[in-house]
Parts: structure tokens; sequence; C-alpha cells
């Protein structure tokens, strides 16, 4: 068998795509479930008839292990429809092994960036979202879906739950300080609209990654990430070689491991994530992305 393979060039990665991780599903309401394989994380919705899953996992192999968890955990439904919560494809990359013919709900930014970039497996929107805020009913289930401005990769959409009182919110803020590099934020805005979900009456915030937290562990985590900032924006003013990662990484643990020391993966994350945002402020962001008006990205030159 021949597996989707990405954006891989290689058959050597087959072995890698082709690996079903094991799943654990955690019931979050009656009708709401999260489900992780120890890193990715994400959640899926028993609607009337149907399953609502929020997107694929990272290979077809993971995607084929969501599919399994969710027949496991809800019985004789079938999922009919996929959100892309944003265009990575280590979150979205392989709806075709997921539910190949399921309604692709996507914001119209992450729908134009999938469109060129062509990925296999990764299937196309069917249905556009514009705007920051949709209020939509799908077989039966209200989805208040959220887009604040670029936050992570191409129009991140965060779903919110009055019911449950609960935020999703994909690969933004984590409940660890376990954030690789950290390619694709959008620093500019990112802490002031992640914050801004704070306006929200929720309890529980469902990341892309890893545990689930609380209030606290969201407002720490937009604490931290704004900590990041500030200290990287310091080491210019005290001349650190800001593109070496041993001065980096000694002068942000230096500054911030009393505050946020506690954090799980701190030791091994701050040094890369500062030489990330440095670059952030040495170079202005990647392009166009890291601004205020995404829908100017890519505005007349893809048609959906
Ligand atoms: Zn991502």
């Amino acid at each position: 068998m021949t597996e989707n393979k990405g954006n891989f060039t290689l058959d050597a990665a087959q072995k890698y795509l082709a690996i079903e991780p094991e799943m654990t599903t955690e019931k979050l309401s009656e009708r709401l479930w999260t489900i992780s394989d120890g890193k990715i994380r994400t959640i899926f919705i028993e609607a009337q008839d149907s399953v609502i899953a929020f997107d694929t996992f990272s290979t077809p192999g993971g995607a084929r292990a969501y599919k399994k968890a969710v027949a496991k955990a809800i019985p004789n439904k079938q999922i009919k429809t996929i959100i892309y919560s944003h265009d990575h494809i280590d979150h979205c990359g392989f709806a075709d092994d997921l539910a190949a013919d399921a309604e692709i709900i996507a914001d119209e930014i992450c729908a134009k960036v999938i469109k060129i970039r062509g990925s296999q497996g990764q299937l196309l929107a069917t249905k556009i979202l514009k705007g920051n805020k949709n209020v939509i009913t799908v077989d039966g289930v209200e989805l208040t879906l959220l887009n604040p401005g670029p936050t992570h990769g191409s129009g991140n959409i965060s779903a919110y739950f009055a019911e449950e009182k609960l935020l999703f919110s994909s690969d933004t803020i984590l409940a660890t300080a376990q954030y690789g590099f950290m390619p694709d934020y959008h620093f500019a805005n990112f802490v002031k609209f992640m914050r801004g979900f704070l306006d929200l009456d929720w309890q529980t915030f469902v990341p892309g990654r890893y545990g689930l937290t609380d209030r606290a562990g969201f407002e720490k985590g937009c604490d931290f990430i704004e900590a990041m900032q500030t200290e990287c924006q310091n080491a210019f003013a005290e001349f650190v070689p800001i593109w070496a990662y041993d001065p980096m990484y000694g002068y942000v643990t230096n500054k911030l491991s009393e505050r946020f020391g506690d954090l799980e993966g701190f030791e091994g994350h701050v040094g890369q994530m500062a030489i990330r945002i440095v670059h952030h402020y040495l170079m202005g962001g990647w392009g166009g992305e890291d601004t205020p008006e995404p829908t100017v990205l890519l505005a007349d030159q893809v048609t959906l």
C-alpha cells in the first residue's frame, strides 16, 4: 500500500507515514470528546446522525487511528464533517485517510494556502468561512468558530463551546513550555488575540498539543509568550549575540526561570523559542503573514 505522502518526496517516508499511533480519548461532555496521540491533540463531536471531527492528525496512519478511535467512542455514526483548525499538515494534512467524502470546513486563508500547496492527502475545503466569527449549525450542532486574526499558521480557527464552558485552539497556547521552535507563529498580535479569548466565559482549555488546562493555565501561557517576547527584545538592548543558541538560551533562562521554570519542558525549549522570536524583531516576520489584515494575503491570486 502506498500512503498519501504529504510534502514528503522520498519513499523512505512511507514507513513513518504508515504507523498508526495509540490514541487516548477522553469524554468531556455528553457530545464532546478530546483525543491525543501523546503529542497532537484535537476534539470531535457527536452530532445528530454523524460525527464532526476537528483536524486529521499528522500522517495517514494517524488519521486511520483517529478514525478507529472515533468509531470506538461513537459507534454507528460516521465522520461526515472535518473542520481544519489551520493549514498545517501535522494537524490537518490527511483528510483523505480520515473521511474522504466528508464536508471540509476551513477559513478562507487556510483554504487558499492548502489549494496552492497541493500536499498529497490534504483535501481541499468544501465550505469556506470568512471573518472573525462564524456561528454555524452542522447536523444539529451549533458551532461557534472564531478567528481573531493571525495567531498561528494560516486561517487558524478556534472553537468555543458555551455549554461546556470550553475553548479549543490548536497550536497556539500550550499548557507547557514545549513549543518547538515556533514556526509560523505570528508574534505581532499573537498574545493580544489570544488574550481576547479570555473575554468569553470558559473554564477548560483544549490546546492542539499535550494536556488540557484551565483559564489560569491559559493566562500563564499568554504571560509566558509575552515575557519571552519582552526578553528577546531586551537581548538586543543588552547586545547578546541573538543569532547564537547558547547565549540566547542562557539569557532567557536567567530572566524567566523564576516565573516560568515550573512549566514542563522549559529547560529544553526556551533556547529554540528565543532564537525564533528574536528573528521576528530582526527580520519583521515571514513575508506578509504577520500582519493584522490577513485577508489581503492571496486575495487576488487564489480563487476558491
Ligand atoms: Zn501548526
